[in-house]
């Protein structure tokens, strides 16, 4: 039985925001290892500093944060594999580049760029790999060049012959014919690693048993597999994630809608939601059950879930999730949750905001919704009289006329405004005139909102606009209505 301890890592370059992908692919290592009683670690891969980002770092935090998937170990809070960045291990990289050269499996290379920019100009258009001019120099001549302090790098040799297959826990068996491998190279110039070499010795001296990443290295596979062999060392098991395309078949970009973890909560998805939605895509679990939280996840997941078919990122299916996790949300979190939203459409204070929490959390699925649909609230609409007419409610133009000049009446006075003052006050007018309540209620709520759908029924809605701003709309109604029955008169 193999008692190995699982340990995953996400292994994040930081060079630009975390995106769906990357996301994907942390949330993937989080749950192969908690389903696994194993550990996952992080580890920030800054091998290519001329493509570092700043800020790219803490985005990285920030968003393992904000979906909760906690690391075991990494360079914020240690553990005994570290350090966990990259260049603080740089020293690590060289002893091994050397072994491989005195094993004869690498070798300097003394190549000047000029030397290997004229190569490339050879064929141009064509991708050429080194011509391997340094991998036979004679010994004395490398010596030579060594003392002379030439600047050089370490090259791997890759066998000139044979083909190379490796499995891959979601593609199979995957070969490769040992020509189309390239002599690359492990240690540059400025004693830097390459990030293949870097990635290699670090998953193996990080003791990382599982490595899922996108399928766009798969093709680096069999490189990296080589200097496992190269080493001794035993190759992880792989798992490779399918490509992520929009619902037009197209690899998903900008073009599709938001594609970073931090774009989407700015547009109003909930971490819980966005979690969700990724743990879908390229994953299914056994029953086609759909909504999960991170801990159910967490002891479900598994790795034969997962499709090399590529995976659809649906931004109509993250609404949809979204929705559910909204109705789902405490309403004190909800209304914490959408105040930033409101102050945008009310500026402070806002209005009633616990009663407009209670409105909107039936009834959004994302926060960018919110300004559409209570504009109604801060801008008179303007609203054609047929409005008042709706056959089931027996109202029309004519009946709010007669009504709402009652109901001003009723409300002009009424202190304080609150729900149960404002319903009280209506409910005795329409008992009063023997009216059903949808007869009152339905000229009062067109004449307050000036829309046949709106969120909440009259009652919210007067006790959102206060007195002053309800009586106003009420008294502009109402003239309409007289004018409109005064020319029908005249006609
Ligand atoms: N640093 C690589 C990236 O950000 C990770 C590749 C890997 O997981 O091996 O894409």
């Amino acid at each position: 039985m193999d008692t190995t301890v699982v340990r995953t890592r996400y292994a994040p370059s930081p060079t630009g925001m975390m995106h769906i992908g990357n996301l994907r692919t942390a949330l993937y290592e989080y749950l192969i290892a908690r389903s696994l009683g194993g550990r996952f670690i992080l580890r920030i891969e800054d091998t290519d500093q001329e493509r570092l980002v700043d800020g790219a770092v803490d985005a990285i935090y920030k968003t393992l944060r904000a979906v909760g998937l906690r690391h075991d170990e990494g360079p914020d809070i240690g553990g005994q594999y570290g350090p966990y960045v990259q260049s603080e291990r740089r020293r690590l990289y060289r002893p091994y580049a050397e072994q491989l050269v005195r094993e004869g499996k690498a070798y300097y290379c003394f190549c000047t760029r000029e030397r290997l920019e004229q190569l490339k100009a050879t064929a141009p258009g064509e991708v050429v790999g080194y011509d391997r001019h340094c991998r036979d120099l004679p010994s004395g001549e490398v010596q030579r060049l060594l003392d002379a302090g030439t600047a050089c790098v370490i090259r791997q040799k890759m066998p000139l012959s044979g083909s190379k297959t490796f499995q891959d826990a979601v593609y199979g068996a995957i070969t490769v014919d040992n020509r189309e491998l390239e002599d690359q190279v492990l240690l540059k110039s400025d004693g830097f690693p390459t990030y293949n070499f870097a990635n290699v010795v670090d998953d193996h001296l990080m003791a990382i048993t599982h490595v899922v990443r996108g399928s766009e290295y798969l093709s680096s596979t069999p490189k990296y597999n080589l200097l496992y062999d190269a080493f001794g060392w035993q190759v992880p098991t792989y798992v490779h994630l399918p490509l992520i395309i929009g619902k037009d078949g197209r690899k998903l970009s900008k073009r599709h809608g938001a594609t970073s973890f931090e774009a989407l909560v700015q547009e109003g998805y909930l971490p819980e939601a966005i979690v969700n939605t990724i743990a879908l895509l390229g994953w299914c679990p056994k029953d086609n059950r759909e909504l999960f939280s991170l801990d159910e996840l967490s002891a479900i997941f598994s790795v034969d879930g997962i499709s090399k078919s590529p995976s659809v990122f649906d931004y109509d299916k993250l609404a949809w999730f979204n929705g559910e996790y909204i109705r789902a949300m405490p309403a004190g979190r909800f209304q914490a949750w959408i105040h930033p939203a409101l102050t945008q459409v009310f500026g402070e204070p806002v209005p009633e905001p616990a009663l407009l929490a209670e409105l909107l959390q039936p009834r959004i699925s994302r926060l960018a919704e919110i300004p559409e649909m209570v504009r109604f609230l801060t801008a008179r609409q303007p609203y054609e009289l047929d409005l008042f007419s709706n056959k089931k409610n027996k109202a029309s133009p004519e009946s709010a006329a007669r009504i709402l000049p009652l109901l001003y009446d009723a409300l002009a006075g009424l202190a304080p405004w609150t729900r149960q003052a404002v319903h009280d006050r209506v409910m005795a007018l329409a008992a009063g005139q023997e009216l059903k309540t949808g007869q009152v209620m339905w000229p009062l709520r067109i004449a307050l909102s000036g829309q046949a759908v709106t969120p909440g029924g009259a009652i919210e809605i007067a006790v959102i606009l206060g007195r002053d701003e309800s009586l106003a709309r009420l008294n502009i109604a109402l003239e309409r209505l007289a004018g409109a029955s005064a020319e029908k008169g005249d006609a």
